[in-house]
């Protein structure tokens, strides 16, 4: 089961609100071997309210990139078809938060976008 720390998960939360109503969209940091994320990983991206085109050309090769998180201005808390295509050029787990942008309206999703189960860890 990967683990988050609290900390990251909190910040990326925060994001999502202040983003709002528009995507926010990041990379997650971390030990792939130990599945714990520890970091956000910020990428240029141009923020839209339904979609985030995010720069792959400018995102640097770093082999802790473990995945990807980004909000839903909506309520809607699944991946749409073009987030589980683009789950696999990012990385193992990826979060999608959906408005009000906390605990409850988090989910996190394997590469082909089935549920996937994080522990929060301090
Ligand atoms: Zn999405």
């Amino acid at each position: 089961m990967w683990r988050i720390k609290r900390a990251v998960l909190m910040d990326l939360l925060e994001a999502a609100r202040n983003a709002y109503p528009d995507e926010f969209f990041a990379l997650l940091g971390g030990n792939k071997r130990e599945k714990i994320i520890d970091e956000i990983i910020v990428v240029p991206a141009e923020y839209g309210r339904t979609s985030t085109l995010i720069k792959t050309w400018l995102v640097p090769f770093d082999s802790r990139i473990a995945g990807s998180a980004h909000s839903h201005p909506g309520n809607y808390n699944f991946p749409s078809s073009a987030d589980i295509s683009s789950f696999a050029q990012f990385g193992e787990l990826h979060i999608i938060m959906a408005h009000p942008y906390n605990l409850n309206s988090t989910r996190a999703f394997n590469v082909k976008g089935k549920g996937e189960k994080v522990e929060v860890v301090e």
